[in-house]
């Protein structure tokens, strides 16, 4: 079973030996994100665990959970979160950034206000952490609630706290940092790390020996749901931003582009992510006039049309510039032809970061896999595939949940095992 925490609901998939899916249940967040509590969490987890059928959750051998990247908490020594938790995109980390950057190696990626590490350092200075024993990330804590071990992670979540990927410990500089709380143990996301509580298995229904697995993050579990393997696989999401994903056998990074690399396994997950996408699209566009208007347009001509788009000035990839201006003209009255040039320009912004992930010594790319709002636009991978010159497909699952019950079963990650 794989268990996806998002930031408008939390999801559960269950899937057979063959991955096949046996069974799928939602729990959505009646409130915004920022009015979501642990207790919700923690409601949601059991709630979807209830509505998976008795004769299903009988057979299921290993949970995995994946949470929110960055969202994280404090809790005690019995587990109980002693403050509200940092959600992923709370940038109250600005307050120690000048710090952080006296204590952190240049471009590091805990050198961002929304860092696990930076959250830890806020959180450092407030009255609740006193009462503190663990930090713990969103999965982290959920799937505490199901073995009742404190202070375990994975090395998705921890990227973002500091932690070495490449060497597996925590660096020096973080450990000299002695923050007087318990950082967590980090395994290779999907190691089984104990089985459920006994009390969890019998109130459920699930086998005493069901495994608790190591979690990951929202959008490696996404990646691993794609149906990407190889290097050279790539997974782009188009979405509200487009995000570039590709898998390599070398590690890439470099903080001016916000490219870092996560592991799996014996290779490196590189990518950067790019202000462009749907969101623009949505801007001049219904759905339903993406959707008519894309059918009118001939993919095989490329269109002249040079724009950049952006709801606002600024970029970091593939193009590091604060001061960017979003280029939207000339306008055509023609709205095929608008559409057209918005798409190719979207493309071309695509291809060019694959080429600069590509320059940075990342594989060459061999077919990328596609996720998001603008997967379903035929038309539009047509002309990606022109600029982009390999297969593009719609990726095989896009959901996260499916991507963490393949890291349940132990098929989501190849390579090196603690
Ligand atoms: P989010 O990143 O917000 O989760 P989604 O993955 O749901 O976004 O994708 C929504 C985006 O997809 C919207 O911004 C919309 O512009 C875009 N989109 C929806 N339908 C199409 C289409 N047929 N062609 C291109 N883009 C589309």
């Amino acid at each position: 079973m794989g268990i996806d925490f998002g930031t408008s609901g939390a999801r559960g998939m269950v899937v057979d030996e063959e991955a096949s899916i046996q069974a799928q249940v939602r729990y959505p967040f009646q409130d915004s994100p920022g009015a979501v509590t642990p207790k919700i969490w923690q409601e949601a987890l059991f709630v979807l665990v209830q509505q998976i059928p008795d004769r299903l959750r009988r057979e299921i051998k290993a949970i995995a959970i994946n949470g929110t990247s960055s969202t994280v908490l404090l809790v005690d020594a019995a587990g109980s979160p002693v403050d509200a938790p940092l959600l992923y995109n709370d940038a109250r980390g600005s307050l120690v950034l000048e710090h952080l950057r006296s204590i952190a190696p240049p471009n590091h990626t805990v050198l961002s206000a929304t860092s696990s590490l930076a959250k830890l350092l806020w959180m450092r200075q407030q009255s609740s952490f006193i009462e503190a024993r663990y930090f713990l990330h969103q999965a982290d804590w959920l799937a505490f609630l199901l073995h009742g071990q404190l202070g375990i992670s994975d090395y998705h979540n921890a990227l973002k706290l500091g932690y070495d990927v490449e060497e597996l410990k925590y660096p020096e500089w973080l450990e000299n940092l002695q923050i007087p709380i318990q950082l967590p143990k980090v395994l290779t996301p999907g190691t089984p790390i104990t089985e459920l509580r006994p009390e969890i298995a019998d109130k459920f229904g699930f086998r005493r020996d069901c495994l608790v697995c190591a979690g990951t993050t929202d959008s490696i579990a996404a990646f691993l749901a794609s149906g990407a393997k190889l290097p050279g696989e790539a997974v782009t999401s188009l979405g509200s931003t487009l995000v570039l994903k590709l898998l390599s056998r070398t590690r890439v990074e470099d903080a001016r582009y916000g490219i870092y690399s996560h592991r799996l396994g014996d290779l490196w997950l590189t990518g950067g992510a790019s202000n462009t996408g749907g969101a623009v699209l949505k801007q001049f566009f219904t759905k339903a006039e993406l959707e008519s208007l894309s059918r009118e347009i001939d993919a095989s001509k490329a269109s002249e049309l040079d724009y950049y788009p952006l709801l606002k000035v600024g970029d970091r990839f593939p193009i590091n510039d604060p001061n960017l201006p979003p280029r939207l003209s000339p306008r055509p009255d023609n709205p095929v032809e608008f559409l057209h040039g918005l798409l190719e320009s979207i493309a071309r912004i695509e291809a060019r970061g694959y080429e600069l992930l590509q320059q940075m010594g990342a594989d060459n790319l061999s077919r990328v896999y596609t996720a998001g709002g603008g997967a379903a636009n035929d038309i539009w991978s047509a002309i990606r595939a022109r600029h982009l010159q390999v297969p593009v497909v719609a990726s095989v699952y896009t959901e996260a949940a499916y991507g963490t019950a393949l890291l349940a079963m132990g098929g989501g990650i190849k390579g090196e095992q603690e």
